[in-house]
């Protein structure tokens, strides 16, 4: 049987640019069906303009600390539309450049939400197209919990097109998104709260992590509020619906604010996709089922990243293309590691990790040590600033092996992508101690590690 695309990719964001230009630049027919823009969640409402709102937010508390060092800052203000445009000026501007990457490599741009028709034949428009595989690269969407007043927040995807930015704001939730957007709204000025319902923010990081971040996000100002949760929400005044919402907690009290982002998890985009019409299997909320080869229960249907809700991270996203490009090209089978993924969190202070944390070592019963230091960053003797760092290394007993390492402070997203290369390679506690530390830096702390540093448990 003949079809009109070797390849047709749902979804032109991270995963599905990448797999659809590269299997079009190795010889394959391939289009791309895209519903919004081009580059999907982390070029549009991801990863870069959170980057961005995080840089201008910085400035906050630059200026605060400058004064030790000398300059004076009266009379700064600071402009939300201002940022607000520039970040879409520059976003148009990817968007551009991902058009050109997919034209050039040679794949068909379709614009249009597609959905299935059968295992080989999408529709978009009304319009139908076959292809011998097609690969779902949809991604996740916002989850918001349906309580009273539900309607009344707003999701992450909001955040990056507020009209005005509020005097006093409620984040509800306590991961990646939550504690981002906090710093965010708090390094701009807006009265920021952060409820959280369990007992502490980040679950799945380090637990030191998690008490050593949430302690500075309460120093840089954000009033943390742990088990706390929201009963119903209602507008101050029914006539004003843009107006300042009232939030009932549960417990009683109740408080006003002119912002609550929702930031509570992501599911699964495939409602529009009629899964069923081509035998896709779906598992939890929805995310696409499939082996180790991102192949669907439908043999000639494959998909990767957030869609199968496994860990949603851009370069994840972008691996498994390559890695399922691998598959189809060179037969070869996959075998994609997720261990010592390296991640950041963009909150201010940033948090890095890489490989297990304290916790997961516990449960998985291995013999191991810990190096751990907290201290006062060089810049903050002048500055005035109470803030801290914090870093943590995790050592196998048995071999040496460096298999964990977590950072609390500045910088530390750029310094755990280089943890991320020795800890891959295998790297021990000796070669950590034989590398030169670059002198004065924070990251020169995770060379110096001597049994000083070692953690009693
Ligand atoms: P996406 O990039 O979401 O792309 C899916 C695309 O499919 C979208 O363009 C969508 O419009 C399109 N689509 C959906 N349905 C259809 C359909 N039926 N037909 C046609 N097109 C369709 N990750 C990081 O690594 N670092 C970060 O700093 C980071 N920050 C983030 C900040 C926020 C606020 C959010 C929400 C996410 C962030 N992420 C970050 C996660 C990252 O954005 C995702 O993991 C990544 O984008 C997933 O890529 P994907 O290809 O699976 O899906
Ligand atoms: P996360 O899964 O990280 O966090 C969701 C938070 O919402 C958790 O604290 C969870 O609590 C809480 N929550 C879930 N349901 C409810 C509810 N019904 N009521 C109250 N609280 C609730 O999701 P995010 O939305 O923050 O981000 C989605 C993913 O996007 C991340 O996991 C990450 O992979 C990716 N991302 C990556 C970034 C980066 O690389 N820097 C930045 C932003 C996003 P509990 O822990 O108790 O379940």
């Amino acid at each position: 049987m003949s079809y009109q695309y070797d390849l047709f990719v749902i979804g032109a964001g991270s995963g599905g640019v990448r797999a659809s230009r590269v299997a079009a630049s190795k010889g394959y027919k391939v289009a791309v069906a895209e519903g919004s823009a081009l580059g999907g969640t982390c070029v549009n409402v991801g990863c870069v303009p959170k980057k961005l709102f995080v840089y201008g937010s910085e400035y906050g508390h630059g200026f605060d600390e400058a004064a030790g060092f000398g300059w004076s800052h009266k009379g700064v203000k600071f402009n939300w539309s201002v940022l607000r445009d520039n970040k879409n000026k520059e976003i148009e501007r990817l968007n551009g450049i991902y058009g050109n990457l997919l034209g050039n490599a040679g794949v068909e741009l379709i614009s249009g939400y597609a959905s299935f028709v059968d295992e080989h034949t999408v529709m978009v428009d009304g319009k139908t197209y076959t292809a011998e595989r097609i690969l779902i690269a949809v991604g996740a969407k916002p989850f918001i919990p349906e309580f009273n007043g539900s309607d009344l927040v707003v999701s992450s995807n909001e955040m990056f097109f507020l009209e005005e930015l509020p005097k006093k704001a409620l984040v509800v939730g306590g991961g990646y998104i939550a504690v981002e957007f906090a710093g965010i709204l708090n390094g701009l000025g807006v009265e920021t709260s952060l409820a959280y319902r369990g007992d502490q923010l980040l679950r799945g990081f380090d637990q030191d992590v998690r008490d050593f971040a949430s302690e500075e996000y309460s120093k840089s100002g954000i009033d943390v509020r742990l088990n706390t949760d929201v009963e119903s929400i209602e507008l101050a005044d029914a006539a004003n619906p843009n107006g300042v919402r009232v939030v009932h907690f549960k417990g009683g009290h109740a408080e006003e604010f002119g912002l609550i982002l929702y930031a509570t998890g992501r599911v699964p985009n495939v409602a529009s996709l009629a899964l069923d019409k081509a035998g896709i299997k779906t598992g939890k909320n929805g995310a696409v089922i499939i082996d180790n080869n991102f192949t669907t229960s439908a043999k000639s249907v494959f998909a990767l990243g957030d869609v199968t809700d496994n860990i949603q991270l851009t370069p994840v996203a972008i691996k498994e293309a390559m890695a399922l490009i691998a598959y189809w090209f060179d037969g070869k089978e996959v075998d994609f590691d997720y261990d010592n993924i390296p991640t950041a969190v963009f909150s201010q202070p940033a948090i890095g990790t890489v490989g297990l944390t304290e916790q997961e070592a516990e449960k998985r019963g291995l013999d191991f040590r810990v190096y751990q230091t907290d201290f006062r960053p060089m810049k903050h003797t002048l500055s005035g600033g109470t803030s801290r760092s914090l870093m943590k290394l995790l050592v196998n007993n048995t071999d040496d092996k460096v298999i964990g390492a977590h950072m609390v402070g500045d910088y530390s997203g750029e310094i755990i992508q280089g943890l991320g290369i020795a800890i891959k390679a295998g790297a021990t506690k000796a070669d950590f101690d034989d590398t030169v530390g670059v002198h004065p830096t924070s990251a020169e702390e995770f060379v110096t590690f001597s049994a000083a540093s070692l953690k009693k448990k």
